[in-house]
Parts: structure tokens; C-alpha cells; sequence
């Protein structure tokens, strides 16, 4: 049996009950193989994968919080720090009721790869709870936030860990957790990034992912002769990462026609209006439901169907595995050219295989929306120094990060025979640079 098998039985052994983790580490091992098979004697005499799949540190905590009736409320808090070879750990905060062990794990073991990529010093890491911010008031949410941070601030810090925003943790829950921070440690460092501008947040950081998948996908289709303007995309979710996906694709000139949440989606075929979108997401917090009533031409459904119209790319921003093989079989058969993941693993292993066997451009999560993470180290390095970068610095650094990952994803696909084949290339590119450092420092 390779290296690789015997590491996969292993992590399905000792880490029963976490598909998703499961999921993600054969996604990235199958993706290593030319390159494990090259240094397989050094890497199984260091224990290499097996030192890669096993965070190096994990935590499980309760978070009991006060509910507006006066009733004593329990959620359970996690946060894994997967991999500080190259930096402090750094990966968001997911508040959902789907969270558990196996979710942090698989989203903890893709930052590693995805915050290696970025070029920038940030380790991988990921934590949350199962808690629903929604339908909770201010008031909950608040009580909430400052006890999970009660117990999360014993394991975080400016140059350990620096936990950002996920789904369900945007401005409002990251100022009550910085607060919180705060408050019991007495001191003011860039603990967190997604921070309010008012108190060291970096400009640029909240259209970071969805600006910066924009920059890769253009870079992809353009080293392969395509333009982006003028295309037609499927964008799915609503949140953070939709909303400035839609955005900066029709700044670029693409026409946006579809939005969705967990309880529905929209078809606009004017293109979505994203001020429409906004004022139902950010400003009422409601169901996307109401976009029919600002915008009545379009068409509202309930479920899933976003990925059954005709479009040339597909942009799924929602949660991981909301694009599955059937999925993908109709955007195929409706001539979809590219696909660029800015939700952390969307699209399903039998899924990705079908575009890549297809002929679609395939931008991987891990590169495609890192430009979250990205902004967040920027912002880190902005705390350090004190200092406040503007709009046009931020974005134009996002930029230049983006473009450089499109590349390097692209020559290390090509270096070890997969030309065209950005999964292989991004997860070796982010690999290496792990792998090597992991080397130097040793057997810790
Ligand atoms: P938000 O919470 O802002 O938005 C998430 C969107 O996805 C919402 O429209 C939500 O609908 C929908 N959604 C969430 N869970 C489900 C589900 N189980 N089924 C169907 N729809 C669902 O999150 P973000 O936009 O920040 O994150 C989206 C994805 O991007 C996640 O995979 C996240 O890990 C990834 N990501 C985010 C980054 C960031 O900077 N924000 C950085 C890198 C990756 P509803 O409102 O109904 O819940």
C-alpha cells in the first residue's frame, strides 16, 4: 500500500464520524501523490503526513450564556490549531448549528494549505460553535459572543492565534469577542481581524474574499485566453463572500443572474441588483425571499437550483458540498467553462473530478478565496505596526497577492505534469512550502 493509503486508512481510523475531515485530507493527499512519491523515504522516516493530518492542538469547551427569558442557554465552542509552522495559527470562527469537531478539522486542515499560498507568515487553524446567530437579538448574540471568548481567550494571542470571521461571524459578533478579549486580558493587540474600523480593523477586509476570488478567476481565464466581461455567472449564498463576488464581477463586466440562501434562491435575468441584495442581508437580516418584492421581475424558488441555469461560470460562495456531481453534469451540459470556489470546499470530490475530466477551469477553495485570509494577515501586519493602510493599498496588495497564486498554482500544476489542473496545483504549491518548513524545525 503507498504512503498515502496507509495515512488515509489511519486518519479514517482514529478520526470516525468526520466526513468532511476525511474529505478534505484525500482531497489534498490524492492531489500530493507525484510529489510524496518523489521524497516518500524521508517523508514516512519523519512521519510527515501523519504529523500533517494530526492538529497540534484541539479544543472542545462549553459556552453558557443567558437567553433574553432569563434561560440558561448551552452551546459547545471548538477551535483546532491545526499547523504554526510558517506563523500563529489564523482561520475564522464558523457560528452555525451544523458545527462540529469534524467541520473545524476539515476547515482547519484547508486554511494550512490556503494560508501557505498567500505567501504571507499565517499557520493554519479554525474554530466556532453550534450556535445559531440567527433570529437571537443584539443582546443574546452579545451574551453569547463574550462567553465563548471567556474561554477562548485562554488559548489565543497576537503572535499564537488569530481567529477572524466565518459563517455567522461578521462585525457585530467580532466586536463582542474583541471586547471580551479585551476586557479580561487588559491589553489592546490585533487578537482578531474582520475588526470595525474604528478599533484597528484593516480597510478592504470585508470585500476581501469575494474581490479577491474575482482577481483569481480572472487571472485563470485570462491565462487561458478568455475575458470575464461579458459572461454570464451563477453566484450561490448571499452572505459576506456573495455579496462582493457580485460586486466586483460586474464591476469586471460580468453579469451576476443568481443569489441564494439556505431556504431558497433568485434568478434575476436583468442581473442581480446588489443594493436589493444588501438591504435584505446586512440591513433586515431576513430571508432572500423578499428580493422578488424590490425586484419583481425576478423569480424566487425554494431549495437548492442555482447550479440548473445557463451560465459560463459558476461561483459557489454558500458552505461546503452545495455543488454535487449532478450539479455539475448540468453546468456542463449548459457549457459552463469555470468554476471558482469561494466557499471552503463546495463542490463535492466527484463533482470537481466531472469538470476537470470536462475541460472546466477549476479554481480550488484553498486558492480561490483566499483572499480573505489575505486581508486578515494584512491587517495583522497593519496592528503591529500601528498604522492604517487605505482602501486603494489594501485592494491593490489583494490584488498582487491573487494574481501571484493564480500563478504559482498554475506553474506547480504544470512543473509536475497536471498542466491545467489547478486542484493538483494549488494543493502542491501550499504543500511545499509546509513540507519544507516542517523539515527544518524538526520533529515537533
Ligand atoms: P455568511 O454567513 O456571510 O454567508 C453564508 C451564506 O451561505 C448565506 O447566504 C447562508 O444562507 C448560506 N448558507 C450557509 N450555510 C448553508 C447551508 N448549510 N445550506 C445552504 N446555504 C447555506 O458566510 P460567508 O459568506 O463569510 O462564508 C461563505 C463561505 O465562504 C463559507 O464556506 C466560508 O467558510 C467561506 N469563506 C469565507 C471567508 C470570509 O472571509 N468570509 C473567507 C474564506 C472562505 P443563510 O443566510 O440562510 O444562512
Amino acid at each position: 500500500m503507498s504512503y498515502i493509503d496507509e495515512v488515509m486508512e489511519r486518519v479514517i481510523v482514529k478520526n470516525p464520524a468526520e466526513p468532511e475531515f476525511h474529505q478534505a485530507v484525500k482531497e489534498v493527499l490524492e492531489s500530493l501523490r507525484v510529489v510524496v512519491a518523489a521524497n516518500e523515504e524521508n517523508f514516512r522516516r519523519d512521519a510527515l503526513l501523519e504529523r500533517l493530518v494530526e492538529p497540534e492542538r484541539q479544543f472542545k469547551f462549553r459556552v453558557p450564556w443567558v437567553d433574553d427569558s432569563g434561560q440558561v442557554q448551552v452551546n459547545t465552542g471548538y477551535r483546532v490549531q491545526f499547523n504554526s509552522a510558517i506563523g500563529p495559527y489564523k482561520g475564522g470562527l464558523r457560528l452555525h448549528p451544523s458545527v462540529n469537531l469534524g467541520i473545524i478539522k476539515f476547515l482547519g486542515f484547508e486554511q494550512i494549505f490556503k494560508n501557505s499560498l498567500t505567501g504571507l507568515p499565517i499557520g493554519g487553524g479554525k474554530g466556532g460553535a453550534d450556535f445559531d446567530p440567527k433570529g437571537k437579538s443584539d443582546r443574546e448574540v452579545m451574551a453569547f459572543c463574550q462567553s465563548f471568548m471567556t474561554e477562548l481567550s485562554r488559548y489565543i494571542g497576537a503572535d499564537t492565534d488569530v481567529p477572524a470571521g466565518d459563517i455567522g461571524t461578521g462585525a457585530r459578533e467580532i466586536g463582542y469577542m474583541f471586547g471580551q478579549y479585551k476586557r479580561l486580558k487588559n491589553v489592546y493587540e490585533g487578537v482578531l481581524t474582520g475588526k470595525g474600523l474604528t478599533y484597528g480593523g484593516s480597510l478592504a477586509r470585508t470585500e476581501a474574499t469575494g474581490y479577491g476570488l474575482l482577481y483569481l478567476t480572472k487571472e485563470m481565464l485570462s491565462i487561458n485566453g478568455i475575458e470575464i466581461a461579458g459572461k454570464t455567472i451563477a453566484v450561490s449564498g448571499s452572505g459576506n463572500v456573495a455579496t462582493y463576488a457580485i460586486q466586483k464581477a460586474q464591476e469586471m463586466g460580468a453579469k451576476v443572474v443568481t443569489a441564494s440562501d439556505s431556504t431558497g434562491w433568485v434568478y434575476d435575468s436583468e442581473g442581480i441588483d446588489l443594493l436589493a441584495l444588501k438591504e435584505i442581508k446586512e440591513v433586515k437580516r431576513a430571508r432572500l425571499s423578499e428580493y422578488v418584492n424590490l425586484r419583481p421581475n425576478a423569480v424566487y424558488h425554494t431549495g437548492k437550483g442555482v447550479w440548473s441555469v445557463k451560465v459560463d461560470i459558476a461561483l459557489p460562495c454558500a458552505t461546503q458540498n452545495e455543488l454535487l456531481l449532478e450539479d455539475a453534469k448540468a453546468l456542463v451540459a449548459n457549457g459552463c467553462i469555470a468554476v471558482g470556489e469561494g466557499a471552503n470546499m463546495p463542490t463535492s470530490l466527484d463533482a470537481t473530478e466531472y469538470f476537470l475530466a470536462h475541460g472546466v477551469l477549476f479554481a480550488p477553495g484553498k486558492a480561490a478565496n483566499a483572499g480573505g485570509v489575505a486581508v486578515s494577515a494584512l491587517e495583522m501586519s497593519q496592528n503591529s505596526g500601528r498604522l492604517n493602510w487605505s482602501f486603494e493599498e489594501v485592494d491593490g496588495k489583494l490584488k498582487e497577492i491573487m494574481v501571484a497564486i493564480t500563478h504559482n498554482m498554475a506553474a506547480a500544476a504544470e512543473k509536475y505534469g497536471f498542466a491545467g489542473n489547478y486542484v493538483i496545483g494549488a494543493n502542491i504549491a501550499g504543500f511545499e512550502k509546509i513540507a519544507t518548513t516542517m523539515t527544518i524545525q524538526g520533529v515537533v
